[in-house]
């Protein structure tokens, strides 16, 4: 499997915002934020899509679950209200195929999935 976008952000071949990092976990601001936050949270091992991950995966799926809660409350949005998505191939527009975390908040979101 060729590097995404998000390995080479893991490597520092190309730059970004870090805000956390852990052995496992890397999370950076978004560089087209939809709202004054947004950060995407994403696991070191380069699995594609939500549809390839595996029981293998559970354990880092529900750290970087947790890790989107910590960044919330680091970034003093937990106590008002914050989104996280995750967006599986194409009719939910996902882009970069490196499974990763939205987190978003920061102002009223609206609830559509427009
Ligand atoms: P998705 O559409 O769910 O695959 O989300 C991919 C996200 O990655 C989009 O919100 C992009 O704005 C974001 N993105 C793409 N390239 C970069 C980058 N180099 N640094 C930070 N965020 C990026």
């Amino acid at each position: 499997m060729s590097d995404s976008i998000f390995t080479k952000i893991i490597k520092r071949e190309i730059p970004s915002e870090i805000v956390f990092e852990d052995d496992e976990i890397i999370a950076f601001n978004d560089i087209a934020p939809k709202a004054p936050i947004h950060i995407l949270i994403v696991p070191k091992k380069q699995i594609p899509t939500l549809n390839n991950a595996t029981e293998n995966d559970a354990e880092l799926l529900g750290k970087l679950l947790l890790t989107c809660s910590k960044i919330a409350k680091m970034k003093g949005i937990d106590e008002r209200g914050y989104r996280v998505v995750i967006n599986c191939n194409e009719e939910a527009c996902q882009t970069v195929f490196h499974i990763h975390f939205h987190l978003i908040g920061g102002k009223q979101l609206g609830w559509s999935p427009d």
